[in-house]
């Protein structure tokens, strides 16, 4: 069994990625081009916003969306305890400040009540993560940035085609960021990723920005953050099967669910009301998380941890001087968290083999006492 098995989904599209492929190097398409103005209007059709700007990968998104909204040296951002670091190095690439913010007990999202006490002066954004594919509080975060004027950004990198009470995750900030690394929910043979906005102004900065300021008229300076055609036309297949596959992914979690509830031990990860989780992660909770992983290693059964540690407890912030105490939340469930095997194309039988082996485990810790 794999954690994420990229070659069993590619296997079940073969022909249409070969022949994408293909047409990407009969026409030397290979940067931006057709394929890459294609998928740009597709996704942005497909999350319901009028633009979308490709760039090269999902930090660079966080990275491009920051500037475009005017960002200046010293000012503050808030975003969560419990993410992948690009979301708070983005930040400081930036000229900002990153401004870390605990964690809700649970749905491991950035916690609105936590938000309002870090608000300073030179606050300028919130960057909420929909993390694991679930989404933030979006009308709480959204409440608090209009009464103190401030931008959201989403980090949609774990959220493609998440929807919070019936509205689709990145439509409801200022602008929103995805990532297309191979493993994502949409996921390209290679670094992609984009970001999306609803705001003429933003989307247009974002273009200029990604790509040297523009061409020849140089309206300031840029960075080279592009999409390219082979992983556009990948991702324009893809596309097109995003929807089946999340289905699946939300069929095996529902399957987690039911033979996992039952267990002693074992908590399964909470649904937020109203909201649509894509489960890019199926992370359970327990006290016996180390023991029950070595378990599960010994089975073959591969499990990760996302992630080990609350990221302003690791060495780049040791200048912030936090300490786990500062974050409760996130450092109680940093301790706890596993993520099981979870991909469209994984088996009825592997998941009752997981739950399995999860239930066995629990019952001779339960005995040995
Ligand atoms: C994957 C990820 C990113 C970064 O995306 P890359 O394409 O790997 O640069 C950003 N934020 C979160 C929450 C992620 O999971």
């Amino acid at each position: 069994m794999k954690f994420v098995d990229l070659h069993a989904q590619y296997l079940t599209i073969q022909e249409e990625i070969d022949a994408a492929i293909a047409t990407v190097i009969a026409e030397s398409s290979f940067v931006r081009g057709r394929h890459v103005a294609d998928f740009e209007s597709a996704f942005a059709e497909q999350i319901g916003v009028p633009h979308c700007v490709s760039c090269a990968n999902g930090t660079d998104a966080l990275y491009i969306a920051i500037k475009s909204l005017g960002l200046e040296p010293g000012d503050e951002v808030i975003t969560t305890a419990h993410s992948w670091i690009s979301t708070s190095e983005t930040i400081t690439q930036a000229g900002g400040t990153p401004v870390f913010c605990d964690t809700e007990t649970d749905y491991f999202c950035l916690d609105p009540e936590q938000i309002e006490s870090k608000i300073t002066p030179r606050t300028r954004g919130i960057i909420p993560v929909h993390l694991y594919g679930q989404p933030a509080n979006m009308d709480a975060i959204m409440r608090i940035a209009r009464q103190h004027e401030l931008w959201v950004i989403e980090d949609c990198a774990q959220a493609h085609l998440a929807s919070y009470r019936g509205q689709m995750a990145g439509t409801m900030g200022d602008a929103a960021t995805f990532s297309f690394y191979p493993g994502k929910n949409l996921g390209a043979m290679g670094d992609a990723g984009c970001l999306v906005s609803r705001r003429d102004d933003v989307a247009e900065f974002a273009a200029l920005f990604a790509h040297h300021g523009g061409k020849n008229q140089h309206l300031m300076e840029g960075i080279n953050s592009r999409l390219d055609g082979i992983q556009a036309a990948i991702l324009n297949v893809k596309l097109k099967h995003l929807s089946a596959w999340t289905d699946a992914r939300r069929q095996i979690a529902d399957s987690y669910d039911r033979q996992l509830s039952r267990i002693p031990g074992i908590r399964i990860p909470p649904r937020r009301p109203d909201c649509e989780h894509v489960f890019h992660l199926y992370v359970i909770q327990t006290e016996q998380r180390d023991p029950l992983r070595d378990h599960l290693r010994q089975q073959e059964i591969p499990t990760a941890i996302n992630y080990p540690c609350p990221l302003p407890l690791v060495p780049a912030y040791d200048y912030l001087g936090a300490q786990a105490t500062d974050f409760p939340t996130a450092a109680h469930h940093a301790s706890r968290i596993l993520s099981l095997p979870l991909y469209p194309e994984l088996s009825t039988a592997d998941v009752t083999r997981v739950a399995t082996e999860i239930e066995a485990f629990q019952q001779v810790t339960a005995t040995s006492g």
